[in-house]
Order: C-alpha cells, then sequence, then structure tokens
C-alpha cells in the first residue's frame, strides 16, 4: 500500500528515513510521501533520505530549534502553533496515490508524544483515508519519566487515530551496545516488520509473479479497522536451494532436503511452522493473542516455498489461536529472496500488560515528584525559618 509518512521528532524523523532506505533498496515504494517534523533543528539536519523541503521545524518561538526535551506538553504548543507549515508540506503529496497516513513517533520524549495526536486529530478531520500511527513506547529502564510520557501518549494517540501499530524498544533491546548501536538495530526489526506488511498491499510491485491469494491494501485496511492497538509478530527462515529447488546442489551434498523443496508438504510445513513462531514468539507489543479481534497473515519468499495448503491450515490455526473468526491470509511471491517470512497481524488486541505497567510507573513517577516537591517546598520553608532564627 502507498503511505503518506510523517516522522515525528527524532525517533520517528529516523525511522521515516529507514523506510524511505528500505524503498530504495528493494524498489518497493511504500512510501507515497514523507514529511518529517521536529522542534529540534539538529535532529531534522541528520536525516539522509527525507527530501529537505519536506522537514517542517515547528516551534521556533518556543524552544528556538532545541527541541522538547521530554516535555510533551512542549510538543504539544509547538505542534499547535506550526500545525499550517506541517499541513502545507503534507499537502505537497499527490492525493490520488495514497492509501493512507502513518504517523510514526517515539511515545516517551517530548515532540512526538506530545505533538502526534494533535496532527491525527487534524488529518482526521481533513482526510478521508485512514490515519494511522505508529507508536514506540520506550524500554522500561530509561525510567519514570519517558514512562509516564509514553502512558499518556499512548492513549491520546491511540483515541486520535484509526489503529495505534505498537512497538515496544523494551521488548527489542540488546544489552550491551550503546544507544545508538542498539537503536540501529532495533530499527531494523521496525522496518523488517512494518515495511513487510506495507509492502504486501503493494501487488502492483509483484509484477508477473502472481500471488495465489492476494492481499491488497483494502484488505490491510479492513484488518487495523477504526479504532484499536496492532501488535506485529514476525519469524522467517532462510531457504537454502530457493532457486534450484532442492536438485542437483542438494544431491551432490547428500541430499539433505531439509532447506530445499523436496516436497510440497515441507512447504506447507515450513509455513505453518513459521506462523506458530511469528504468534507466539516475540510480537512487536506483547499482548494475550486471544484478545486479538481480527488477524491477518502473509507469508512471502520464493513462489516455490509458498503453497496454498500450507496458509489456509497456518489461517485456521490462527483462528483457533486467537479465537476470532476475521482472519484475513495471503502470500507475497519474491522470486529473488532466500527467506521464507510470515507475519502475523493481531488487530484491536486489549490484554496489553506492559501498557498497565506503563500506567503504573506514571502514577508512581507522579508520586515521587509530587513528594520532591513537597520535600523541597518543606526544606526552603525551614530554610526561611531558618534564617528567620539566626537574625
Ligand atoms: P522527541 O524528539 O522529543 O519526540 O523524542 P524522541 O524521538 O527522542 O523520543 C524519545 C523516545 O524515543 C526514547 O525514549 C526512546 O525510547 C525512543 N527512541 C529515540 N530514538 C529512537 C530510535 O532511533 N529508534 C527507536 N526504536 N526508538 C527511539
Amino acid at each position: 500500500m502507498k503511505i503518506a509518512m510523517i516522522g515525528f521528532g527524532q525517533a520517528g524523523g529516523k525511522i521515516l528515513d529507514r523506510f524511505l532506505r528500505y524503498d530504495s533498496t528493494r524498489g518497493t515504494g511504500i512510501v507515497g510521501h514523507a514529511v518529517a517534523v521536529n522542534s529540534a533543528k539538529a535532529d531534522l539536519m541528520g536525516l539522509d533520505y527525507v527530501p529537505h523541503e519536506n522537514r517542517v521545524l515547528i516551534g521556533q518561538s518556543i524552544v528556538k530549534g532545541h527541541g522538547a526535551g521530554t516535555e510533551p506538553e512542549l510538543g504539544e504548543k509547538c505542534t499547535q502553533e506550526d500545525i499550517e507549515e506541517i499541513q502545507s508540506a503534507i499537502d505537497k503529496m499527490v492525493s490520488s496515490e495514497i492509501d493512507a497516513f502513518l504517523i510514526i513517533a517515539g511515545l516517551g520524549g517530548g515532540t512526538g508524544s506530545g505533538g502526534s495526536p494533535v496532527l491525527a486529530e487534524r488529518l482526521q478531520r481533513l482526510y478521508v483515508e485512514p490515519v494511522y500511527g505508529l507508536g514506540i513506547l520506550p524500554a522500561r529502564d530509561e525510567g519514570g519519566i519517558y514512562n509516564r510520557n509514553a502512558a499518556r501518549s499512548f492513549q491520546d494517540f491511540a483515541e486520535t487515530v484509526d489503529n495505534l501499530l505498537a512497538f515496544d524498544n523494551d521488548a527489542f533491546k540488546s544489552g550491551g551496545e550503546s544507544l545508538g548501536e542498539g537503536y540501529t538495530e532495533i530499527n531494523d526489526e521496525i522496518i523488517t516488520r512494518f515495511g513487510a506488511l506495507f509492502s504486501a498491499g503493494e501487488v502492483e510491485a509483484l509484477g508477473d509473479n502472481v500471488a495465489e491469494s492476494v492481499v491488497d491494501a483494502s484488505e490491510i485496511i479492513n484488518t487495523l479497522g477504526e479504532h484499536g492497538i496492532t501488535s506485529v509478530g514476525y519469524a522467517s527462515e532462510v531457504v537454502e536451494n530457493a532457486n534450484d529447488g532442492g536438485g542437483l546442489l542438494d544431491k551432490l551434498r547428500g541430499g539433505n532436503d531439509q532447506n530445499g523443496f523436496a516436497s510440497a508438504g515441507d512447504a506447507t510445513n515450513r509455513i505453518t511452522a513459521l506462523v506458530r513462531k511469528a504468534t507466539l514468539g516475540k510480537l512487536t507489543l506483547q499482548c494475550e493473542v486471544d484478545s486479538t479481534e481480527r488477524a491477518l497473515l502473509l507469508v512471502s519468499g520464493p513462489p516455490e516455498a509458498l503453497n496454498r495448503k500450507g496458509i489456509d491450515k497456518a489461517r485456521k490455526w490462527i483462528e483457533n489461536k486467537t479465537e476470532c473468526m476475521e482472519v484475513r491470509a495471503g502470500d507475497y511471491p519474491l522470486p529473488d529472496e532466500d527467506r521464507v517470512a510470515a507475519i502475523v497481524v493481531l488487530s484491536g488486541v486489549t490484554e496489553i500488560p506492559r501498557v498497565k505497567e506503563m500506567q503504573r510507573m506514571a502514577i508512581e513517577a507522579e508520586e515521587r515528584s509530587e513528594e520532591l516537591k513537597s520535600q523541597s517546598e518543606e526544606g526552603l520553608e525551614e530554610l526561611i525559618q531558618y534564617g528567620d532564627d539566626e537574625e
């Protein structure tokens, strides 16, 4: 599907940049229009792929190009002040080509966290196309303030978009590396999942490689619906000998066709195993799978590795697991790929422990800041009294 993407704040801008890179290296064309919005000038300058004329610096009279720090209220103000500027950058799109909007933002900071819901509300009023959010949750160890910001923004953002696609940094961070390196890997994970999902809806790109059951943009839009939270599962496996059908090379290797395509049964089993792994493994936001309202399954990979039976079986398995009857499924042949990948979209999920935890952390952060405030007020009073006594 073709999407007008708006990267809001630092994380949003970087992830938008990565979507553009994905398009340029794969020739997918999912980004129909790209706009980066930020109150920090340096972050906007640091982007590589977003066209310069589509980078909008907001709130200059408020934060003077220095960003909103960890204050979503500032991000919100900056956005309100310059909403017309953002709007005119978005209006440069060719609207007939756009299937949907996607606002991308880290919810723990200031600009994206506070500004995204304001923009989402505006776009909802002005356009008929659905408006989605890609909301990045902070890691737990980023602390109370980030988690408090995210808890609030998550709610506001979810209320203003048609669907909030959620990604939890906490679930994907790996210890050890510096923050910058960590984000490079995490951003790869984001692009792998959401890039594959959106490019599946871009059926024109398939050319002669006709899918057995096509998932087009409207199937994705119907799955996402008009309200709710979405979590995405993904699993993939390299298929050796993808282009020789497990033939000569395989025989020379001693006929080990574990990874080849000795039979349709192999392909079926591979698909069902990958779909299980995608659904029960690490999701972009951990949730109870049986709280799903609608689901979508996509299997991509070399045409020889895809088969209808496998996808049908896997779809039935998802129906059982999610306890929902609205499960769409399709394949996406990629002749040059050596991987079979399963993407499972769980839309309208309601049981999300991480969100409850963020809300708890938010309350604790509030209490702590009240405590500190009253301590410092008491301290000040004591100081004044002490000062008085001395006189
Ligand atoms: P803003 O510029 O004020 O909107 O704030 P940021 O975009 O820096 O948002 C802060 C949050 O986004 C942090 O708490 C991180 O969790 C997250 N974040 C920042 N940069 C990245 C990134 O490149 N990738 C990911 N996945 N998360 C990021």
